[in-house]
């Protein structure tokens, strides 16, 4: 239903959080945040809350160490799966390196699911959604951008996605087929969300992906490309909007 990304280099899950509340208007029945958790060692890597609910029951369960400056955060409407936490989004493949956030359906989930269970994939969820976070952690191409490529040419249906890589820290990697994706870019720092409502108070540079159109984000540029990877110009327009 609503999708909201940040790169740049504020503490991110308040930012997302208030994106998040922006989107509230559009109604959804949960919500989740992942993030790049700053910090060596452990405490490193993809982290990720989500809950069944409100953005505020979200809020209540994150962790008390969940800092970093780029993350993706969704709320959530059920078409492939109850709500509960577990359907919640983000979804992650089984190693935990890559998060996909989802609106839209995918119409081939049960036959792209069969067949990656037949291959010893294990399922955290009932949705739709969570076949891409493993055909994405399953991809051997060497770049993020390749490894969605090569999992969305499996996909059939409708989808805006963000996604984020444990191996690929600098970046997010966003799609858009017949789901709106709109990028917001700001000085040393970048947004992304469904919905313009979740950009304007930090930026009114928007970018508006079409039917087709991928985005690399980075906290100081980003560039936009097809599906199938040859570069598009994206010139971004000044959005006016009365709040
Ligand atoms: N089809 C996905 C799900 O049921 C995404 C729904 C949405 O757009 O929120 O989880």
């Amino acid at each position: 239903c609503g999708i909201v990304g940040y790169i740049g280099k504020r503490d991110v899950a308040p930012l997302l959080l208030e994106g998040l509340a922006r989107l509230e208007y559009r109604g959804y029945d949960s919500a989740g945040i992942a993030l790049h958790a700053s910090g060596t060692g452990k405490s490193a890597g993809l982290k990720t809350a989500k809950a069944k609910g409100r953005v505020r029951d979200l809020e209540a369960r994150l962790p008390k160490r969940f800092a970093g400056t780029t993350g993706i955060a969704h709320t959530r409407w059920a078409t492939h799966g109850a709500p509960t936490d577990d359907n919640a989004h983000p979804h992650l493949d089984t190693e935990g390196k890559v998060a996909v956030v989802h609106n839209g359906i995918i119409d081939n989930a049960a036959e792209l699911r069969a067949r990656l269970t037949a291959d010893g994939v294990t399922f955290a969820s009932e949705t739709d959604t969570e076949v891409l976070a493993h055909l994405i952690g399953r991809s051997q191409a060497e770049t993020l951008e390749e490894k969605v490529r090569e999992a969305l040419r499996h996909i059939e249906g409708t989808y805006g996605i963000a996604v984020l890589h444990s191996d690929f820290t600098d970046r997010i990697v966003v799609a858009r087929n017949g789901s709106p994706v709109v990028l917001g870019i700001g000085e040393h720092e970048m947004f992304v969300s469904s919905d313009v409502a979740a950009l304007v108070s930090h930026t009114r540079q928007v970018v508006t992906l079409d039917d087709g159109e991928m985005a690399t984000l980075k906290a100081d540029d980003y560039r936009t490309y097809t599906t199938e990877g040859s570069r598009t110009t994206a010139t971004p327009e000044t959005v006016e909007y009365a709040a």
